[in-house]
């Protein structure tokens, strides 16, 4: 009897447990539709603004800045889109376990983001430490990568002598350890609870659609990882990322 309201104890608070977290997805799905749909209209309406303005315009000038205006508002849909996509495979995709290359990885990173704005005057460098066998889902640490390299681009200080961005890799059998450090133009501290929120953006500076750190943080939580950052306004940030090393697990599995 005793066996039996133990077990019944232990399914009621599993119940619970998993209706809070049913509860939390379905506000944050009815808040990422809400919220989604709205920053995908914003940037349509202004590209139809702009075309019906274009229709009667004959001055050549005039009609060049419409264009460029446009060309404003669709990479803004893009990026949106890019990070929905990002958002979704993330949660529907299996979990894979291949081994990593992290000199390769970074350096494709670094490469897909060669003509990104501003990229050009980064001073880019990384170093990796430890040769141990490391094993854990390539698309995912790419979306990690990408988007803490992306910001860290965009979020450079443009008035510094000589903006760099660090990328420290330290493998063990356990864990990899990534730490992307920039000496941008750092994070306030008020806002450090909440840059990981669903659409939260320190800086209303129409590039970026709120959902990088976002999607970043919910990745690594599916790798079973950690992420933490330590900032300082004006002189950089650092985020640092752990992820446990797939190898070990499945050795010991073995
Ligand atoms: P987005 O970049 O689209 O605004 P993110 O979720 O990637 O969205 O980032 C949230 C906010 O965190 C940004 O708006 C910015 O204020 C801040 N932030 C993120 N990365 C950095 C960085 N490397 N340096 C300074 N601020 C950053």
């Amino acid at each position: 009897t005793i066996d039996y309201a133990l077990e019944a104890y232990r399914l009621k608070s599993q119940n619970k447990e998993l209706l809070e977290r049913l509860k939390k997805a379905n506000k944050e799905l009815d808040e990422f539709v809400y919220r989604a749909s709205h920053d995908l209209r914003a940037p349509i309406a202004s590209i139809l603004g702009l075309i019906n303005l274009a229709k009667t315009e004959t001055d050549l000038d005039q009609l060049k800045k419409y264009l460029e205006l446009e060309e404003k508002s669709v990479n803004k849909l893009d990026h949106l889109l890019k990070d929905i996509i990002q958002f979704s495979r993330n949660t529907h995709l299996e979990i894979n376990s291949e081994s990593i290359d992290f000199t390769v990885l970074i350096n494709s990173v670094f490469d897909s983001h060669q003509f990104f704005e501003f990229s050009g005057n980064i001073k880019k460098d990384f170093k990796i430490i430890g040769d141990v066998p490391f094993n854990s889902d390539q698309f995912r640490l790419e979306i990690i990568l990408n988007n803490l390299i992306s910001n860290a681009i965009r979020y450079s200080d443009f008035n510094s002598e000589n903006p760099n961005l660090f990328i420290d890799v330290e493998i063990n059998k356990d864990w990899a350890t990534i730490k992307v450090k920039d000496n941008g133009i750092g994070i306030d501290e008020d806002q450090m609870d909440r840059i990981f929120d669903m659409f939260y953006r320190g800086i209303d500076d129409n590039t970026g659609s709120g959902l990088g750190l976002y999607i970043v943080k919910e990745t690594v939580d599916k790798l079973s990882g950690r992420i933490y950052v330590n900032s300082k306004i004006g002189e950089g940030s650092e985020f640092v990322v752990e992820i446990p090393n797939q190898n070990r697990l499945e050795n010991f599995l073995i």
